[in-house]
């Protein structure tokens, strides 16, 4: 069987049922080939596998949902000690070890040993049997016994989650996504903590045919997600016309309101609440205080940026694990950067550029949407 520890949600008080049918109807979908049945015991999801599964897969897609905190697989046992001692001992006679300790803990408070007269019973079988030393600090095997309801259970690896709230708990964001290193990070602490992301790409249909790399990226942080949307922009004739009437070094931030423009017009249509960026303090021209003030303020959605306060090394190394960072090293046109000044401004001021926002045709905006189109993405 699978044990499963959630974490944060089992501080989530009233709400916490909540959370947990969300996360066991995601564990059903994902792992519905491999789980014959799944139920809650004492605050643990418990999962118990088909005849013959491979436990590398499950181990791999239980490791990237989120609302997980660890998990181990685990072996039931009859509530009675003197069988979890036997047990503890065929488990660790076949394990090379010099040190270790028992960490039980005991939920069910009808079963009659207490978790510290538990660890001790069995500690001393181990101890004694196979002439091992406790070490209660720093443990070469640790053999963890939980005592459910129904049953006790026994393990001595825990495999880590990542940790967070369940997918969809909190409903759908639409993330900017550029192929860059950091929009794809911040989209995915998005998902971390339990929003649906919905993606939209702008891309030059002069300068890239198609964004094969943005479809790639997406497609990694599908499997924390499972089934994915994006939306792609062209936006050629956008960039063309603010190109005409808008200074080179203006040009950035009002190519950034303008996806954000399209970004609230597309939140709109999807029941989205928020729009996600991969914006950080300070890291490029467009992400000065300033400017992020003037980009920011076309959005009637609020606007997040959960790499704000991240360094960039903060975020390749999120980046790496995510498997993101090879596919956004690649070489692409990110429109953004498409004919604008060498030096952009770095202290917009909010004033000036609606002044020169009121030179671009608000129709640009459904032209753009008419032209988008959407793309289904799930896991590699
Ligand atoms: P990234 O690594 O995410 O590309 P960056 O450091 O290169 O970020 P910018 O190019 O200024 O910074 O982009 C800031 C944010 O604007 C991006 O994180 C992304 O959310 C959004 N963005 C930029 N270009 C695009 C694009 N072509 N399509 C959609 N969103 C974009
Ligand atoms: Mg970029």
């Amino acid at each position: 069987m699978i044990l499963i520890h959630y974490g944060e949600i089992g501080l989530k008080g009233k709400n916490r049922k909540m959370f947990e049918d969300v996360l066991v109807k995601n564990i059903r979908k994902i792992l519905k080939d491999e789980i014959e049945n799944i139920r809650r015991e004492y605050g643990r999801i418990i999962l118990e596998e088909r005849e013959g599964v491979d436990y590398k897969k499950i181990k791999e897609k239980l490791e990237k949902m989120p609302g997980i905190e660890n998990f181990s697989f685990t072996i039931p046992l009859p509530l009675d000690l003197e069988e979890i001692k036997s047990k503890a001992l065929e488990i660790a006679e076949k394990k090379q070890f010099s040190s270790f300790k028992v960490y039980a803990k005991r939920s069910n408070k009808r079963f009659p040993f207490s978790s510290i007269e538990i660890n001790e019973i069995i500690g001393k079988e181990i101890k004694e049997k196979l002439s091992k030393k406790v070490d209660l600090r720093n443990p070469e095997l640790t053999i963890f016994i939980e005592i459910g309801n129904k049953n006790a259970y026994i393990y001595t690896e825990k495999y880590k989650g990542i940790g967070g709230l369940p997918a969809g708990s909190q409903g759908k964001v639409i993330a900017l996504i550029s192929g860059g290193i950091d929009s794809p990070v911040a989209s995915w602490l998005m998902m971390k903590r339990g929003c649906k992301v919905i993606f939209l790409h702008f891309y030059n249909e002069n300068l890239v045919a198609y964004p094969r790399k943005v479809e790639e990226i997406v497609k990694k942080l599908a499997e924390y997600q499972g089934e994915t949307k994006i939306y792609m922009v062209p936006f050629g004739e956008g960039q063309s016309e603010i190109i005409k009437s808008i200074p080179s070094r203006y040009r950035m931030i009002l190519y950034r309101r303008f996806m954000i423009k399209v970004a609230n017009e597309i939140s709109r249509k999807e029941k989205a609440k928020a729009i996600v960026t991969g914006d950080s303090m300070g890291q490029v021209a467009s992400q000065t205080l300033e400017n992020l003030q003037c980009i920011y303020d076309a959005s009637a959605f609020p606007i997040f940026s959960p790499l704000i306060g991240m360094d960039k090394r903060e975020i390749i190394e999120i980046a790496k694990k995510l498997g993101t960072y090879d596919i956004s090293i690649k070489p692409m046109e990110d429109c953004c950067s498409f004919m604008i000044a060498k030096h952009p401004v770095t202290k917009a001021k909010l004033d000036r550029v609606k002044e020169m926002e009121k030179n671009i045709r608000d129709q640009l905006i459904d032209k753009l949407i008419k032209k988008s189109f959407e793309i289904k993405c799930t896991k590699n």
